[in-house]
């Protein structure tokens, strides 16, 4: 049997930025959370530095699968395709599953204890968009999305943390640089 090629990661992330954008959620609502979790400590950030690092965390592989894993399980949810009991499971978004976190969580974990400290936090105060998708089930199954979403703000707030300490040590000012990739 002839060795499939692997799939290029141009597609990869083309799919899974497409699937964010097919479910409603846009990088600036995800900048946003960003921003909320990152101003307190950064004098000089602003929304265009959050929108960076939400789009350098989309470059990511392991976010990119995340993601098209996620949404397909909510989308296939959505039109009753899963079998069951995990149908049920994922369409009531039943509260013991966890398989929702696990996956986004998996994701973080490259950003190191930031990011899943603010995991953590998002997980459980929801902030912005995140709250919307929590509960916004009438219309639509959300239950990995709200998760990856948080995933990803929480790995674009830790990066954006290093990035920053990283340009201070070189004794560079956040309001230096338009962008800190
Ligand atoms: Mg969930």
């Amino acid at each position: 049997m002839d060795k499939k090629q692997p799939v290029k990661s141009a597609e990869v992330s083309k799919a899974a930025r497409e699937a964010l954008e097919r479910r409603g959620v846009t990088l600036m609502d995800i900048a946003e959370i960003v921003y909320e979790m990152q101003y307190t400590y950064n004098e000089g950030l602003t929304m265009e530095h959050c929108l960076d690092s939400v789009d350098q965390v989309l470059c990511k592989r392991e976010m990119q699968y995340a993601l098209l894993v996620g949404i397909e399980l909510d989308e296939l949810a959505e039109k009753k395709m899963l079998s069951q009991p995990l149908q049920q499971i994922i369409e009531t978004d039943e509260g013991l599953f966890g398989i929702d976190e696990t996956i986004a969580l998996g994701a973080v974990l490259t950003y190191g204890s930031i990011g899943v400290t603010t995991y953590g936090h998002l997980d459980k105060h929801k902030v912005g968009i995140i709250n919307q998708l929590d509960t916004k089930t009438a219309n639509g199954v959300h239950t990995f999305l709200d998760d990856l979403v948080g995933a990803i703000a929480a790995a674009a707030s830790s990066r954006l943390a290093h990035r920053i300490r990283d340009m201070e040590e070189k004794g560079m000012k956040l309001s230096d640089e338009k962008t800190i990739c």
